[in-house]
């Protein structure tokens, strides 16, 4: 796949008249091509604005016609710049960002370009919610194909388990429908790996009757660590969805000292909630901005990552949390900002999303075979100098490594279920990440994309099991 030259630009004017077309010296270059993490923006050839799944077809045969590179932008938050292109066609989905809702079975109907804020908003009109997570500016593409954890997971599942159909823009430019009758070998392939596989144009939701719910954000001193982590194990143990948190470290903008930030999220009334959170409440919080508010307020809190130039990783932290763990991968985190003082603003977060509603799906119903009795930890190197990027891939480096080693040696020593036996843990090679999953993903994906048109999520096709865990 190569990059487009000038001529072959000049007919996709061409070809395209009423679409929204830039280039590199259009005035809105620059904004066309940026991306939530500066380190993952590149130069594309050409940047163009579909506005209908007939434009995306189009497009996407225009560019296998001429063997041209193509990336696809969402809302442009992929850690690893899988929506950018060097030189090649860039297919923003911006402009499609429709909404509907169907009240009768309340399923929601997303063009493939909305944002989840925008979601939450226009489905709270009709007293519903969706399973969407907490940044208010991803896009829902991204999001829901890849598997999706947000506030409603504890009691859902993942974004994909509530996939119930997806119109698919497949490489060749036909366009199909993805569910449980239509293509189910496809249905089952796009929910955990959907951007391998085509441009979802539009997906329906199942969505579920929402009312008030109370959340906001408890900051904590370091000190309060060990007590924090004994509250994340009850929520895991008890909670079937109605709570949840997310536990952030990191030097917040603004501090001076790094400081935990504990983001909570209760589905019930204020006086249930503050019975529940009782035990985070009388540690005494130096912040507190709990209160009621309508659903579709409760992100804002991954909209903190600091803007700027990031390196990622993460992985599976096992149930029960174990403290002195968490402890020691603050040490670390500690030392790093120490030896790199341009990444002070970088964050580890811990996603304590009860696994009771993960668990209702088994670990090959979807693409997804993350699924276990364990959270999430992200980590995330937040710096401002090109210079500091080799030192915090190795720190992210250490960290997957230390991660992944302790969640393997917990499967052993712990004798856990099936399941979790086979979770995978988030920040690995294609083969790796898909675990169990991964034959058949190729399978599929030999049959929809043999040419290996979408590849830029993660390149299924790729033999090596080299890792990409530094996203
Ligand atoms: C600040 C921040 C907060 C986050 N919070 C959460 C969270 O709470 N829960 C969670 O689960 N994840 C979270 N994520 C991860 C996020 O869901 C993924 O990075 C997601 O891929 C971003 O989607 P996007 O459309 O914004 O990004 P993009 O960079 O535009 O797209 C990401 C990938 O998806 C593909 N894609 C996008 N739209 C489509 C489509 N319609 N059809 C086919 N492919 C498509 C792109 O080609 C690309 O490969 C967060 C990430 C960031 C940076």
């Amino acid at each position: 796949m190569s990059a487009i030259s000038k001529s072959l630009v000049q007919k996709l004017k061409a070809a395209f008249p009423e679409l929204h077309i830039v280039t590199p010296d259009s005035p809105d270059y620059a904004k066309s091509i940026e991306r939530n993490i500066k380190n993952t923006q590149k130069p594309a050839g050409v940047v163009v604005y579909a506005t209908s799944t007939k434009d995306v077809a189009s497009l996407v045969e225009f560019t296998g016609a001429n063997s041209l590179d193509v990336a696809v932008c969402g809302a442009g938050h992929s850690r690893i710049g899988a929506s950018s292109t060097n030189g090649g066609v860039c297919i923003d989905l911006s402009k499609m960002q429709a909404i509907s809702v169907d009240t009768n079975t309340n399923h929601i109907t997303v063009q493939g370009g909305a944002v989840l804020q925008d979601v939450y908003m226009a489905v709270e009109k009709y007293g519903l919610a969706l399973v969407g997570g907490l940044c208010s500016n991803v896009g829902i593409g991204g999001f829901a194909l890849m598997g999706g954890y947000g506030w409603l997971t504890g009691a859902h599942g993942l974004a994909v388990d509530n996939i119930v159909r997806a119109e698919i823009v497949l490489a060749d430019g036909s366009v199909v429908i993805a569910s449980r009758s239509e293509n189910p070998d496809l249905y089952w392939a796009i929910r955990g790996a959907g951007p391998c596989f085509g441009i979802a144009t539009s997906i329906v939701f199942q969505g579920f009757v929402q009312g008030p719910v109370w959340s906001g954000e408890l900051t904590f001193s370091p000190a309060a660590l060990g007590a924090l982590v004994e509250f994340a194990n009850h929520v895991l143990n008890v909670s079937k969805g109605e709570s949840s948190m997310v536990m952030i470290q990191g030097q917040l903008p603004g501090s001076t000292e790094p400081l935990v930030v504990v983001e909570v999220f209760y589905n019930g009334t204020e006086d249930e909630a503050k019975g529940f959170f009782a035990p985070l409440l009388k540690l005494g919080p130096i912040k507190d901005s709990t209160k009621m508010m309508p659903f579709s307020q409760t992100t804002g809190g991954g909209d903190d990552i600091p803007p700027g130039f990031g390196k990622g990783t993460g992985g599976g932290i096992m149930e029960p949390i174990d403290a002195d763990f968490v402890e020691s991968l603050y040490e670390d985190y500690l030392t790093f900002i120490k030896n790199v003082p341009d990444a002070s603003e970088s964050l580890i977060a811990y996603e304590i999303h009860p696994t009771y509603g993960t668990l209702l799906h088994s670990q090959n119903e979807t693409a997804f075979p993350n699924r276990g009795t364990f959270g999430n930890v992200v980590i995330y190197a937040a710096y401002t100098k090109d210079e500091s990027a080799p030192a915090c891939e190795e720190w992210c480096r250490k960290m997957h490594d230390k991660i992944h080693n302790d969640f393997e040696r917990r499967k052993e020593v712990d004798g856990v279920d099936d399941t979790t036996k086979t979770g995978v843990g988030l920040g690995e090679s294609p083969k790796r990440l898909y675990g169990v999953n991964y034959e058949r993903l190729v399978r599929i994906k030999r049959i929809y994309d043999p040419q290996n048109v979408f590849n830029k999520c993660v390149d299924l096709l790729k033999e090596s099991e080299e890792s990409s865990i530094i996203q």
